[in-house]
């Protein structure tokens, strides 16, 4: 069986990572989910539209406990801007540092990577790369 992002429940992440299920956890998820990578001032602004009272400190404290269990993996294109996915399936990713678009891209072989570099001091167990560029939709014109 295949299981997709989309199939994903939300709440099922939280029980999982041990966390308590909370409206606002919900919401920060779903936000995250349907947004692909998100920074934490767009999910704070849409988190905002439901729950109007919400302080940024709120999300931010939320999101920064979600990435500690592990429910969240962190992408850091331009060191003060970090965006936020669901740690679903293991992806690198392609930055364009034109329009900051972050595209996921499939990994390649471990032993390709280790093939890439000189000398990488220990085995490889993650890949996580990001690839900086400039995309295609920016590259037109
Ligand atoms: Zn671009
Ligand atoms: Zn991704």
């Amino acid at each position: 069986m295949n299981t997709t992002l989309a199939s994903i429940n939300v709440k099922d992440i939280l029980k999982k990572a041990s966390l308590k299920v909370t409206p606002q956890r919900i919401l920060i998820l779903e936000v995250i989910k349907e947004k692909g990578h998100a920074t934490i001032e767009y999910i704070y602004n849409e988190v905002k539209k439901l729950y109007p009272s919400i302080s940024i400190a709120t999300v931010y404290k939320n999101i920064h406990n979600l990435y500690e269990k592990g429910v969240l993996r962190e992408i850091n294109p331009q060191k003060d801007k970090a965006f936020y996915e669901i740690a679903f399936s293991n992806h690198s990713h392609f930055i364009c540092t034109s329009c900051n678009t972050i595209y996921d891209i499939e990994p390649c072989e471990k032993d390709l990577v280790e093939g890439c570099f000189n000398k990488i001091p220990g085995t490889i167990e993650e890949l996580e790369l990001n690839v900086y560029g400039v995309c295609k939709n920016c590259k037109q014109d």
